[in-house]
This record gives structure tokens, C-alpha cells and sequence, in this order.
């Protein structure tokens, strides 16, 4: 039977050592890390990923995982409501977006992997290289906590994030498509009546907010790229000082109130690029390895659980007959049906920060039109169906193995 080495333990990593292993396939899953409360990462699963872990099977773990449904979006302007609304129809009735704990969800997905005889997981196991022969990827080089380990593989699979070793390593070209802005992270208190998703926008400000997994409240104050450096000597009494200007009066004074609470706050480098071709002979990358998304929409977590279920629909058979050449093919194969969600989404995601920070003359005229128009359910109703890909995704994805 072949086996599988795939480097990184996010959720494209672990999801994908659980679809192969149950299928009997032996996976080598390799993680730098010793646990899973690495750095912070996303943690808003939206109905399209919760879809995709149903139909891996995962809904009663799921059950397991501390969550924070998000029934509402509500938008601010120059701190007045413009809106809030409820999020209704057929598909969001089946699933609202959460917020995870992103350490739990990877747990579940690795015990559930480790139900199967063939899986294996090191944690603590950083990837420094690939291992070729004859042209193809025949294994990787890694530091492991016995030592420096060539470990061989039928398929290595970088599923290591957006500093990608294997994308380093393969040769795996990049186009970078950055947006103009960094976003930082803050946490404190939850105001007790806080519901849904907030948005405020407004004098070139955009600040998004919503309540936790673990009942905090979670702020994101995005920033025009580069602002940083000159906001990281204000400090964050200063920052405070600045974001009270622009939110609505409720959450102005619960920030003074919670000024001495906020926790360490940092810095996301917004970065959204993707490599040109998603595998060489014997590697293959899936999730922020291959495509690293703009934090607008909360897109990355669920399209790399939706790179996953298409993988595996490749993968399990080309792996189960031992064909290189089948292999090569399941490969071309995923990334053609990948690629038409990713750029949607990747283009999409360009346009609330070329508008929200636009300093043409038309920039805060524009800014007032929308979220005037936005004040009619109609036009909410027209603008959510275009919008419709960030909660459900632009393409049908399916497990079939
Ligand atoms: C601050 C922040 C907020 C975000 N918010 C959201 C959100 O709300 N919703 C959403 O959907 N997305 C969000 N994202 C994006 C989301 O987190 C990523 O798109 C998603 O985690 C990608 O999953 P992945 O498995 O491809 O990569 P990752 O989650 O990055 O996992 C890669 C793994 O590989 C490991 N690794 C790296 N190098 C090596 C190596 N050399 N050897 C071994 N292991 C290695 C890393 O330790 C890591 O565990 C956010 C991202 C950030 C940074």
C-alpha cells in the first residue's frame, strides 16, 4: 500500500491524513509544532467548511468542539447602524458561521486519523527539505525530536501553511497578489448583549468584531499596509483612543471600561498569492501552501477543508493502484477543479480594501452611497447573493471516497 508523508497539522493537513487514513492508505503526518495552540490563527468556520467536515463524517466530533454560532451581521457608519441582519434562508438554516477553537478542531481532526492503523503523527517534526531522485519528490528531510530523518514517501503532500518549506523547496513559482492592508488582533471582555458579526467602516477605518468560541470578543482593526510601525510607538492606550473615534457609543465606552484587559494584540501581515502550479512530480500543495488568502471573508480554514475533500477524491484511487502516473493526473485534476473557487474568491476579496481605503476623490463618496443604498432590505438581498460566495463557496464540492 503506498503511504503518504504530509507536512503541517493545520486543518488542510489533518483533515487530509484522516480522509487517507480511514481509507487504509499510511500517512506520516509531520508537525513543527509541539501542540496545537500554536500562534493564533483563524477560527470563523463558515457554512461552506462546516458542509465540508459533514461530509467527512465529522458532525457529532464536531459537537466536541467549543463554538460560537454568528446569527447576524450588522453594519456601522462613522459609528451610526446602517443595518443588522439576521442571516436567514435554507442554507444558513443548516449551518450559521462559527467561530472555533481552532487548537480543539485540529485535535478532533488528528484523534479521529488516529482511529486507523496507518496513521502516524510526530509532532515537534520540522520539515527542512525535500528528498529527489530522478527528477520526482521521493520523501523529505526532517528535524525530529530523535535527530535529523529522511522519512520516503509514494506522495509528499505540503499542506505547511503560507511559509511553505515544500513550496520553497519544490520550486514552486508564486504570483503574489498582496492586498493593501494588515490587520491587527485584539481581544478582551464581551460586552453580555453582543450578538452576531459587526462591521464598522467609515473616514477609512474598517474594525470587525465578534464574540468568541470562548465568549471573549474578538476585534480585528484593519489597517492600511504598513500603518504599523507608526502605530506600534502610539501603543495600544493610544489605539484605543483611535478606534473609540470610530465605533458606535456602546462599544467606545465598553473599550474605555475594558482598556486595562485587552489581551497582547498583534499584527497579521495580509498576504493573498498563489503558486502558478500546484504540484511537481511526487508533491502536491493544498491550502495556504498553495494559495495563501486575504483575511477578508474569513476564506482560508474553508477552502483548504475544500481543497481536501477534492484531493482525497483523487488521491485515494490514484494511491490505492500505485500508479505514478495516475498520481501526476489526480494532480492536474485538482488543481483545475480548485482553482475556479480560489481565484473568485482571491478577486472578491480585493475589493472591500481598494474601495475602504480608496483616497480618490470619489473614495468617501462612494463609501456613503453603498452603506446608504445598504439601509434597503432589497438592495441587502441583491448585494448578499454576490456576496453568497464567501459564506457557501462558487463551486459544488463532493467526497466521493
Ligand atoms: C490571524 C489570522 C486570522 C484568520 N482568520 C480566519 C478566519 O476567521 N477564517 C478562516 O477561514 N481563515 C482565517 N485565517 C486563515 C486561516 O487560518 C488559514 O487560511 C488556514 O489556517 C490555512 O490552513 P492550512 O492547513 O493550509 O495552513 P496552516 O493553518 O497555516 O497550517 C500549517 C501547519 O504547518 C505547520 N508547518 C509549517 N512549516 C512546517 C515545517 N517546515 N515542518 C512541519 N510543519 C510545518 C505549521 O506549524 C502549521 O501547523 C486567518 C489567518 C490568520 C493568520
Amino acid at each position: 500500500m503506498a503511504n503518504v508523508v504530509i507536512v503541517g497539522a493545520g486543518p488542510a493537513g489533518a483533515s487530509l491524513a484522516y480522509l487517507l487514513a480511514r481509507r487504509g492508505i499510511e500517512v506520516t503526518l509531520l508537525e513543527r509544532e509541539q501542540g496545537f495552540s500554536r500562534e493564533f490563527r483563524g477560527e470563523v468556520l463558515m457554512p461552506s467548511g462546516l458542509e465540508a467536515l459533514e461530509q467527512m463524517g465529522l458532525q457529532d466530533a464536531m459537537e466536541g468542539v467549543p463554538s460560537q454560532e454568528q446569527g447576524s451581521v450588522s453594519l456601522y457608519m462613522n459609528g451610526s447602524l446602517i443595518f443588522d441582519q439576521a442571516l436567514y434562508g435554507k442554507r444558513f438554516e443548516r449551518h450559521l458561521p462559527r467561530a472555533v477553537s481552532q487548537p480543539k478542531l485540529l485535535e478532533m481532526l488528528v484523534s479521529e486519523a488516529a482511529k486507523n492503523q496507518g496513521f502516524r503523527m510526530e509532532q515537534g517534526a520540522s520539515v527542512k527539505g525535500l528528498i529527489e531522485e530522478d527528477g520526482r519528490v521521493v520523501g523529505v528531510r526532517a528535524r525530529t525530536r530523535q535527530g535529523e530523518e529522511r522519512i520516503r514517501a509514494d506522495l509528499v503532500v505540503g499542506a505547511d501553511g503560507r511559509a511553505s518549506i515544500v513550496r520553497k523547496k519544490g520550486g514552486f513559482r508564486v504570483k503574489h497578489s498582496s492586498p493593501p492592508l494588515d490587520v491587527i488582533w485584539l481581544k478582551l471582555p464581551c460586552p453580555t448583549n453582543w450578538t452576531g458579526g459587526r462591521l464598522y467602516m467609515g473616514r477609512g477605518h474598517f474594525l470587525l468584531g465578534y464574540r468568541t468560541w470562548d465568549g471573549f470578543l474578538q476585534l480585528a482593526w484593519i489597517i492600511v499596509k504598513g500603518a504599523f510601525h507608526q502605530l506600534k510607538e502610539e501603543g495600544v492606550d493610544q489605539w484605543i483612543d483611535e478606534m473609540k473615534t470610530h465605533v458606535s457609543p456602546d462599544l467606545a465606552s465598553h473599550l474605555e471600561a475594558e482598556r486595562g484587559s485587552i489581551h497582547k494584540p498583534f499584527l497579521l501581515d495580509a498576504v493573498s498569492d498563489c503558486v502558478e502550479s500546484w504540484s511537481v512530480p511526487g508533491a502536491l500543495l493544498l491550502g495556504d501552501a498553495a494559495h495563501t488568502m486575504s483575511p477578508v471573508g474569513a476564506q482560508g480554514i474553508n477552502l483548504a477543508l475544500r481543497d481536501v475533500i477534492v484531493a482525497a477524491n483523487h488521491l485515494v484511487p490514484a494511491l490505492e493502484r500505485g500508479d505514478p502516473e495516475l498520481l501526476g493526473s489526480a494532480f492536474l485534476e485538482i488543481e483545475r477543479e480548485r482553482m475556479r473557487e480560489i481565484r473568485t474568491v482571491q478577486r472578491f476579496q480585493e475589493l472591500p480594501p481598494r474601495v475602504g481605503f480608496s483616497h480618490a476623490w470619489w473614495g468617501e463618496a462612494a463609501r456613503f452611497t453603498a452603506a446608504q443604498l445598504a439601509r434597503f432590505a432589497p438592495v441587502r438581498l441583491i448585494a448578499g447573493k454576490r456576496l453568497a460566495i464567501f459564506p457557501f463557496g462558487v463551486t459544488e464540492v463532493d467526497l466521493r471516497v
